[in-house]
């Protein structure tokens, strides 16, 4: 007989990812998957990762023991480096941690800043794992919606004095992906940058500015971080999974000493430490100055994929049915659709192509304080993933999906 277990609140709560979900079904021979949002394994530099190994060896136990919650030294220090052209100032060390990914800087700062029917800020249509993290710390969104520019920061004031009205007090927190957003793509300009950090500022709300994508920019000049703008309150992430390999687990976040301690003090009621060994490994790529070489090479080959998808969308889907605009960086087409995104997915896979459908970019009438969006009519399409076959064959296979509505 099974075992029955009495669940807590917060598990009953819980749903599973949605795009763990699709995962799972989209995992047949032959289909071509624009779903996740993930790098191309073509290009990971596996053999110059490989090599660095070595530095196992030289390191000896060390590489094996439990580290600092906070982080590998010298990763730390390399990653301060890298940070002050970014951030605009130097970085300490104490205003660093390395994570396990950039979703667990979501989760370190959610049990830090987040009680249960906390709100949270966030753009529409914003990261799901993001509403999946938050929400599993029982937080409730207020969204603002976008254009093709990013958060319409001009509605931002409003939409925190809505949150007030409805329940009493501000939101706890503003997240926002600022450069190349999942899902949508875009790129907040620089004075919306400004007049999210002044409105944050003035009402005393922290950001989470999280920024995976920043160094995947294939056109334009790089724009100023909010971090850089704001004298405090914003909280910078950044990962490697994007750049170098997800598999590596391996991000961190820069904000205020003191934050930064009450979320290393979370961390270690998490996992100790993010694996010593990961953390040598990425120390050492970047100690032999392999990074700057990847990216340089990272940046032409998805400017390419971009262009790619770009130009099969255009030949093979009907005008009047999709609408999108081309991204200047990271990983996604964000694509407007005449019709309901679910039940194309599902055309779409019989079909043999994935993609992930835009509602999971929104979070549920019954989690949102204020107006719901509706995710319904949208598609968003990882360009980075597909081989270049495939991302010809897969859109004429979504042609098909959009035909048979
Ligand atoms: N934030 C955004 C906007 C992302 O797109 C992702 C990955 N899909 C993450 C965070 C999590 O990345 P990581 O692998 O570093 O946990």
């Amino acid at each position: 007989m099974a075992f029955d277990y009495t669940y807590s609140e917060r598990a009953a709560g819980m749903r599973p990812s949605p795009i763990r979900e699709l995962f799972k079904l989209i995992q047949r021979p032959g289909m071509i998957s624009f779903a996740g949002g993930l790098p191309d394994p073509a290009i990971f530099p596996v053999d110059e990762f490989a090599a660095c190994g070595d530095v196992l060896r030289s390191k000896g136990p060390e590489a094996l023991q439990y580290g600092a919650t906070e982080g590998y030294r010298p990763l730390v220090l390399d990653i301060a480096g890298r940070m002050e052209p970014l951030l605009g100032r130097q970085v300490t060390p104490e205003e660093i941690v390395i994570s396990a990914g950039s979703q667990q800087v979501m989760d370190m700062l959610s049990r830090v800043l987040i009680d249960p029917g906390d709100v949270i800020v966030a753009e529409a249509p914003t990261y799901p794992g993001a509403l999946h993290t938050f929400r599993a710390a029982g937080a409730r969104f207020a969204l603002v919606p976008c254009d093709g520019d990013g958060m319409q920061t001009d509605r931002l004031a409003e939409v925190i004095e809505r949150c007030r009205l409805a329940i009493g007090r501000l939101p706890k927190l503003i997240y926002t992906i600022i450069n190349f957003s999942n899902p949508s793509g875009a790129c907040l300009p620089e004075a919306r940058r400004r007049q999210m950090a002044e409105i944050a500022a003035r009402f005393g709300i922290p950001v989470l500015e999280d920024d995976p994508y920043g160094e995947l920019r294939y056109s334009g000049e790089r724009i100023p971080t909010l971090f850089s703008m704001a004298s405090g309150g914003v909280l910078y992430a950044s990962s490697f999974s994007k750049v170098l390999a997800p598999g590596v687990r391996v991000a961190w976040a820069v904000g205020d000493a003191d934050l930064i301690r009450k979320m290393v003090i979370a961390k270690q009621g998490m996992d100790l430490c993010t694996s010593v060994v990961a953390q040598v490994l990425v120390a050492e790529y970047c100690r032999r100055g392999h990074l700057d070489g990847h990216l340089a090479k990272i940046r032409t080959h998805y400017a390419a994929k971009a262009a790619a998808m770009g130009a099969a969308l255009r030949e093979h889907l009907p005008s009047d049915e999709v609408s999108f605009s081309e991204p200047t960086g990271g990983f996604f087409f964000w694509v407007r659709l005449a019709s309901d995104g679910q039940e194309l997915f599902r055309r779409a896979v019989n079909e043999g192509v994935a993609f992930l459908p835009g509602e999971t970019c929104y979070p549920e009438a019954g989690e949102t304080v204020g107006e719901p969006h509706d995710g319904r009519p949208f598609a968003r399409l990882c360009f980075t993933f597909a081989q270049p076959n495939e991302i010809v064959e897969g859109t004429k296979r979504l042609a098909r999906a959009l035909s048979r509505s």
